[in-house]
């Protein structure tokens, strides 16, 4: 056995789960990703999806990305700097841009190499990135990448921040980084608190909308457009596997910003471009946002009833203000337990462990649909007490 092989071997915690059989992941689906889904032949009602729109089996959606793949085939063969730049994806920029209310946008093939090629071109040496202790791990890796110092504070603490950029040099860039709903807990970054620290600091913002596009702000346009300091943002990032049904991401900014990023940003120069299909599909995710209004008021009271009934449960589910909603376990055997029971009941929930929460924090995390109907969310409740009650998670 090479020293490679003998290294990895002893990655034993898999295993000692699968042998208890509470292994949580990597679980197939053989139907699309609705409010039920088909596994193994059973139906299981999924609330563990990032589809908050419910759009991901949506007609429309899937009609356009079917055209789009008749006249431009499956792939582009290139990147967008050389042969990749469709002009689909040109038009999805202007959209983008404009309903984010910025001047201009870039389209990736991801979300995850959006933050990981943009961030570090925004930030060198000399530089300051600053990051809430929950940011996404694409956004770790981003800020990895730059040559910039990187500061750290205490998940939404903003006296925390505040420290944090009265230890910068006054000339230096000083880039805070924070997701807008913070993808596992379900909370807001305080972005009005934040934008008065930049302007105090002379500081800049990129806010990662993944979790806040189509779910806040006026038409879904996100958690600076609900907050209305959109204008003092200085750079937001969205994916499209989310509420846009599809898989991709853009940044959005100021014209000379972007131009630069868009000869600069190595995700966005050496990555092959996104498929017509997932273009199309997220194009055409932008045009329900605008014209379904009642799609996201659906959302908003499936999330607030169900956030009435958790609560009056005794559920413990933090600070959340969004259709993700965390159910603390506190237990890394019992959140995998309670998964499997869960899942032996019929309900799909995700379970949450180190690295994406602290050990002390673990979670299942139970995610909304605006598809979703009353009668889905009492019973996957009514199995969730049943469970939480079993392994004494719930009193
Ligand atoms: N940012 C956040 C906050 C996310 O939750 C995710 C995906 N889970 C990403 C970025 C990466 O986006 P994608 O999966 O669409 O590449």
């Amino acid at each position: 056995m090479g020293l490679l092989q003998e290294k990895l071997s002893k990655f034993r915690v898999p295993q000692m789960y699968m042998e208890r059989g509470v292994y949580p992941y990597f679980r197939e689906i053989d139907s699309a990703q609705d409010t039920e889904v088909m596994m193994d032949g059973k139906k299981v009602l999924m609330f563990g999806s990032n589809s908050y729109m419910g759009l991901t089996h949506d007609q429309r959606i899937i009609d356009a990305a079917i055209a789009a793949t008749r006249k431009y085939g499956t792939g582009c063969a290139g990147s967008r700097l050389l042969n990749g730049t469709l002009d689909i994806h040109v038009e999805l920029e202007k959209e983008l841009a404009e309903f984010v209310g910025k001047d201009e946008a870039l389209c990736f093939s991801t979300g995850f190499t959006v933050n990981e090629g943009v961030i570090p071109q925004l930030a060198g040496r000399g530089d300051y990135i600053i990051c809430d202790d929950r940011d996404h791990a694409s956004i770790v890796d981003g800020r990895r990448l730059s040559f910039a110092t990187q500061l750290k504070y205490k998940h939404n603490d903003m006296d925390a921040l505040e420290k944090e950029l009265q230890k910068c040099e006054p000339d230096a860039i000083k880039l805070i980084v924070v997701d807008s709903v913070f993808s596992m807990e379900g909370d807001l970054a305080n972005l009005p608190e934040i934008v008065r620290l930049k302007k105090k600091y002379n500081a800049s913002i990129y806010v990662d909308e993944a979790h806040g596009l189509g779910v806040f702000g006026r038409q879904g346009r996100g958690v600076c457009d609900h907050f209305g300091v959109t204008e003092d943002i200085d750079l937001i990032m969205g994916t499209f596997s989310k509420s846009l049904a599809s898989i991709g991401g853009f940044v959005a900014g100021d014209k000379d910003v972007i131009n630069w990023l868009r000869h600069n940003a190595r995700s966005y120069i050496f990555q092959a471009s996104n498929t017509p299909a997932a273009t199309a599909a997220a194009r055409e995710a932008i045009h329900i946002f605008k014209t379904e209004p009642e799609r996201q008021e659906r959302l908003w009271k499936i999330t607030n009833y169900s956030l009435k009934r958790f609560r009056e449960s005794g559920f413990e589910i933090g600070e959340t203000e969004s259709p993700i909603i965390p159910l603390y376990v506190r237990d890394t055997d019992k959140t995998f337990e309670v998964t499997k029971l869960a899942f032996d009941e019929g309900v799909f929930i995700n379970p949450v462990i180190p690295p994406a929460c602290a050990p002390q924090d673990t979670l299942v995390r139970f995610a909304l649909m605006a598809t979703h109907t009353k009668e889905q969310v009492d019973f996957a409740i009514e199995k969730l007490i049943k469970c939480f009650k079993q392994l004494d998670i719930l009193k």
